[in-house]
């Protein structure tokens, strides 16, 4: 059945007419399209949806838990201790919620790092999202697995039952240079390319994290993965905020994906602002990630895209780096093209994932340019419609693969059941 879009603005701010067969935007403004199933487009805004190229997307079981703490005492008072009593239905219910909101935020994809990633794609599938599932392999035992061996089985698994699906690709996530030994890393490299999976590392996010791996190795973290073996194009590197110029050069060189967290890393208090404006002098895709929402407390990629425009600015002392087109791109086609779709721009021939905009709001007017509105003006509650491999998620604010309000209810019920265990009743 084909969709057809009438009346809509489009990102260059043209009334269009858009058909979508299939998974594909097939036409723009082509008089020769069937209209099955039409979508009034009057007052709305197409945009490309997001890609969110990093996340932890269960943890939304965690949003709010304990905040205003250090890092360290945040994961070894709270997170932790909760990660113990992680289970296969924990999982599933922090990714429904994580999803519905991931809906309502206009957010067609995403990079996740977590475990019992079966778990995650029965969510993502049942409510028509992408993912890229990276099992997290750690050097000590992890919720899902007693050693790192029995995480790369869970991978190997993972990359055979997952290798054909429309929405979900397999991919691997070593946690961190400081969370796994060397022999670790390349193990997973080397599954990682056995099986073409896309690799997910924590990269350079502190301070403390570059001293320690200097303290352990005698090199910077970017060095030590290229002495290794381990850095190509399938890599793609969260946060990467403490980096040389020489470490940037060398990111570029090898053609590694950089996800970008900002919100994240201000509220952790990183310290560091990536520096973006030598990444795209040497030429690294960067693209923009939330992180989960324990640490951000959203999935707002519209607030992301204003924190790194500004946050940008504002370290460098120029208001002209981290203009609102290139932020644009980096959120959406960047994305799309860091985790291998063919989508991010409302265009014949792309990927029919696609974001329907209200813009019967003050913030949202005058309505000069749809691009700087969308950076620095709009907010996920803007978000009217969602289309996902050329599917309705949503529309008119109506989420329609799902019963909404059952599923936040119980996914509540299961956060307060896993907070009971760790920190008491929830009064
Ligand atoms: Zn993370």
């Amino acid at each position: 059945m084909g969709i057809l879009i009438k009346g809509v603005f489009t990102p260059d701010r043209k009334k269009a007419t858009i058909y979508i067969e299939e998974n594909i935007i097939q036409s723009i403004n082509d008089e020769m399209y069937k209209d099955d199933f039409v979508i009034d487009g009057n007052r709305k805004l197409i945009l490309p949806a997001f890609y969110n190229t990093h996340t932890h997307l269960s943890m939304s079981l965690f949003r709010g838990i304990v905040e205003d703490m250090w890092l360290k005492d945040w994961l070894e008072k709270v997170v932790w201790p909760m990660e113990k009593h992680i289970n296969e239905e924990y999982v599933y219910w922090g990714a429904m919620l994580g999803g519905l909101e991931l809906i309502r935020s206009g957010i067609a994809a995403i990079a996740d790092m977590y475990f019992f990633m079966d778990k995650v794609s029965e969510a993502l599938e049942l409510l028509g999202l992408r993912g890229v599932l990276g099992t997290t392999i750690f050097e000590f035992p992890s919720p899902e697995a007693e050693t790192p061996e029995d995480a790369f089985k869970i991978v190997e698994n993972f990359a055979k039952k997952y290798k054909n699906r429309e929405l979900i690709k397999p991919s691997i996530a070593p946690h961190s240079i400081y969370s796994c030994n060397i022999e670790i890393l390349q193990q997973a490299k080397e599954i990682a390319d056995r099986y073409g999976l896309l690799v997910q590392i924590h990269l350079s996010e502190t301070k403390w994290e570059v001293y320690e791996v200097q303290k352990r190795y005698g090199k910077r973290p970017v060095e030590l993965l290229e002495s290794i073996g381990f850095l190509d194009k399938n890599v793609l590197a969260a946060h990467a905020v403490w980096l040389t110029k020489a470490e940037i050069r060398t990111l570029a060189k090898y053609d590694v994906k950089v996800s970008h967290n900002p919100v994240s890393n201000l509220k952790l208090a990183s310290g560091g602002v990536m520096p973006y404006p030598e990444m795209k002098e040497y030429g690294v895709l960067v693209t923009l990630g939330t992180d989960g929402v324990a640490s951000n407390n959203n999935f707002d990629m519209f607030e992301e895209m204003k924190v790194f425009a500004i946050s940008q600015k504002n370290h460098r002392w120029d208001p002209t780096i981290a203009k609102a087109k290139e932020v644009f791109k980096v959120a959406t086609e960047n994305g799309a093209k860091a985790l291998g779709f063919k989508a991010g721009r409302v265009e014949e021939g792309y990927l029919a994932d696609l974001v329907l905009i209200d813009l019967n709001s003050p913030h949202l007017k005058p309505f000069y340019d749809p691009i700087t509105l969308a950076v620095y003006s709009m907010r996920a509650g803007d978000v009217d419609g969602l289309i996902v491999n050329g599917k309705p998620l949503m529309l008119n604010r109506e989420i329609l693969v799902v019963n909404e309000d059952k599923l936040m209810e119980k996914a509540e019920r299961k956060a307060f059941e896993l907070y009971e265990k760790v920190m008491g009743v929830v009064k």
